[in-house]
């Protein structure tokens, strides 16, 4: 059994906001930024998520978490979830300093049902211990939804094929500026993607101190080149250390198609368990048992 903790949901709504941020004016941008990328038009929400599914089916992968991936795109994900509410689960980006913050969290957490709140405090400038981030902690809270907490090195790999310029400052995606945060809600699960993306050290030490910081494992995990000789089989012996397997969860960063869902995410991982002698129950744990418990399927109404 296979759940994915870490998916993108491109959807028609998503180039259109993204197309606002062209220079040029173009008002096709839904169809045209596709084309540019050489991907699939993304269509409906409802066949975007039939799409999803049909990936998810056709290898074996029983749920996955999808991210609307830019603010404004919460209904496409909320409609994506109610058409196939035992397979998928809805994220959303938010800005927590953005004029229109409070508005948009309730979209996404009352009125789309999404359940995990996706913060990028490199990309949207403010620090992980700014107040606005502790009332994100407090509607997760009363949503039961988790916080997924995008740490170190981060590049957008829409926009860079885009040639759209990504500013971000990396120095506020600290794991350590979370502490005070996480330790003051200790019922909301966090989800540090890519193992802290480059801050695996501070990501360790965070979620040490915080026994309801996760990691998940998605993407190439290309940050280990920055640490002379690391290993993705040590990241993982490092992660099992600390937190142990109930706290880290599988992910794969799929985003579009044709490509789809990427098994050679889970084919690397799945082996770097076995040689590492993780125990079956273990291994149950990151692949899907971890997901299920943060997102718990059937819940009502959510
Ligand atoms: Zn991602």
């Amino acid at each position: 059994m296979i759940n994915d903790v870490h998916c993108h949901f491109f959807s028609t709504r998503f180039f259109e906001i993204l197309g606002g941020q062209l220079s040029t004016a173009e008002d096709d941008t839904f169809t045209t930024l596709p084309e540019r990328l050489r991907w699939d038009a993304p269509g409906s929400p409802e066949e975007l998520a039939d799409r999803w599914v049909q990936t998810l089916d056709a290898n074996e992968v029983g749920r996955a978490a999808v991210m609307a991936s830019l603010p404004g795109d919460e209904a496409s994900v909320g409609t994506a979830v109610r058409r196939h509410p035992g397979r998928l689960v809805g994220m959303t980006m938010f800005n927590p300093v953005a004029p229109d913050a409070d508005v948009r969290i309730r979209t996404a957490l009352e009125d789309e049902r999404l359940r995990c709140v996706c913060l990028f405090p490199a990309l949207h400038g403010y620090p992980l211990d700014d107040e606005a981030v502790d009332r994100v902690f407090a509607a997760a809270a009363t949503a039961g939804a988790v916080v997924f907490v995008h740490c170190g090195v981060l590049t957008v790999g829409v926009r860079k094929k885009l040639g759209l310029p990504t500013p971000v400052d990396v120095r506020l995606g600290d794991p350590l500026a979370l502490i005070g945060t996480a330790t003051r809600n200790p019922e909301v699960p966090v989800i540090i993607p890519h193992f802290g993306g480059g801050q695996l050290r501070s990501t360790l030490m965070a979620a040490d101190l915080c026994g309801n910081i996760h990691v998940d494992t998605s993407s190439s995990n290309g940050w280990i080149r920055y640490t002379p000789g690391l290993t993705l089989e040590a990241v993982f012996a490092a992660a099992l250390e600390t937190l142990g397997p109930e706290r880290i969860v599988f992910g794969t960063d799929s985003s579009f198609f044709p490509r789809g869902w990427q098994l050679t995410v889970y084919e690397r991982q799945r082996t770097i368990l076995e040689t590492l002698g993780v125990e079956t129950a273990a291994e149950e744990a990151i692949m899907a048992g971890n997901f299920e418990r943060l997102f718990p399927a059937g819940t009502p109404d959510r």
